[in-house]
């Protein structure tokens, strides 16, 4: 059952698993410091209500009232339940971006995500529409390891390297604006997690090489995995060293250049923790996120995207019992709705997105009471040069045979 804080329903199996414990990081008081470490740190330039306030939630349901079709809130997967309660839909970053544009009629569209979705909201939806992240400092550390400056640096090395001709850039949806119209620019095309195969294929089509951003492990997964390539066939290309750290022969050579970049919440499960979990609670089935590495998505049994995760908690016989690598809340909310099934953390700790986290209650308040007092905050803007390149490779994608995108 959950406790006071929401902690206990992780931990279905009494005295076999570890209680999760929350960490400092877990517990970052968020309110209006800036977090200079994230993709667009910056101070709130408004007065949050006090996390404390007791009408927290009657003001946000009275806030949405008055704002009534004017406003569609989007919530992702990973963010917190306070949150997720006001949202319009839920989803993955792409579905949620799709559910912006279906929505023409709404002028304001208050992503609950991190900042490179609400970007890619914003290249999809009309002109007239607003999109607005309630707390301008959640970004992404994933999408953070590349930057755009660095991205141009590593053609200009393959150029010189003579590669960069029959080499197509994949990026994944979890990258700035800039570096999808970079991609779309040269011939490359965005790809989600449950299309990296796709894109990747589509990619080897059209060149000899895969020049793959920014989560190396998802495109090796995808690579090995998915393509049948050897692990030799891929190479780090790491954005602080001269050629990658590279030699010019071993970029001729390889097939699939990977940014060394991760995702830091998914980056902590160990191969380790699958073969704890297993001795813990026999016949276990281990799903995880392709962001996990190598050997964990290799000694794991299910790998997917967190729609795939969620569709394969729903549909798992009572009694089943799961340990999922992905992002905390999804797991928690995943335990609170399959009260019938046993579900547990792959990690022994608490491993929340900090920066979906940042999203809170008082920041929605915040923003959904600036609207009603006629202030746009926090708008999300990509220029039109960006959002027209950016939209050539998010198109791109959408022309891939096959099932919808879905993404992380
Ligand atoms: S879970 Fe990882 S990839 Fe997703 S938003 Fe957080 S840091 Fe970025």
């Amino acid at each position: 059952m959950p406790d006071s804080a929401g902690w206990g329903t992780i931990t279905l199996v009494t005295g076999l698993l570890h209680e999760p414990q929350p960490t400092p990081l877990a517990l970052l008081l968020l309110g209006q410091d800036a977090d200079p470490g994230s993709e667009r740190g910056v101070e709130c330039p408004g007065a949050l209500p006090a996390a404390s306030d007791p009408d927290l939630v009657d003001r946000a349901a009275a806030a949405k009232a008055a704002l009534g079709d004017r406003l569609f809130i989007l919530g992702h997967h990973y963010q917190r339940n306070e949150v997720i309660d006001f949202a319009d839909v839920t989803g993955d970053s792409f579905k949620l971006a799709q559910q912006a544009a279906a929505h023409p009629a709404a002028e304001f569209i208050v992503f609950c995500g991190v900042h490179f979705m609400a970007e890619s909201a914003d290249i999809l939806t009309a002109d007239n529409q607003k999109v607005i992240l309630p707390d301008l400092a959640a970004g992404c550390s994933m999408a953070d390891m590349a930057n755009i400056v660095q991205v141009e640096h590593c053609w200009e090395d393959l150029e010189q390297a003579g590669i960069a001709e029959v080499t197509i850039p994949i990026t994944y949806m979890n990258s700035t604006a800039a570096i999808k119209a970079f991609t779309g620019r040269h011939g490359g095309a965005v790809c989600t997690s449950s299309n990296a195969e796709r894109s990747m294929r589509w990619a080897f089509e059209q060149g000899e090489k895969v020049l793959f951003l920014p989560d190396q492990h998802l495109g090796r997964n995808t690579a090995v995995r998915e393509l049948g390539l050897e692990l030799t066939d891929c190479v780090v290309f790491n954005p602080r060293k001269p050629l990658g750290g590279r030699t010019a022969d071993q970029l001729r050579d390889a097939k699939v250049i990977l940014w060394k970049g991760h995702c830091s919440v998914h980056g902590r499960f160990t191969a380790d923790c699958v073969d704890d979990v297993r001795e813990r609670i026999p016949g276990v089935t281990v799903i995880v996120h392709p962001e996990c590495t190598y050997e964990v998505v290799t000694k794991a049994d299910i790998v997917g995207s967190t729609e795939k995760i969620i569709a394969t908690i729903a549909a798992a016989p009572p009694g089943s019992a799961w340990a999922i690598g992905t992002e905390l809340n999804l797991v928690k909310r995943l335990a609170q709705n399959h009260p019938d099934k046993t579900i547990a953390y792959l990690d022994k700790s608490v491993c929340f997105c900090s920066t979906m986290n940042r999203i809170d209650l008082p920041h929605l308040v915040w923003v959904l009471e600036s609207l009603i007092a006629g202030t746009v905050v926090n708008q999300i803007e990509v220029d039109p040069e960006t959002a027209k390149w950016a939209k050539v490779s998010l198109d791109r994608m959408l022309a891939l045979p096959g099932p919808d995108a879905k993404a992380d």
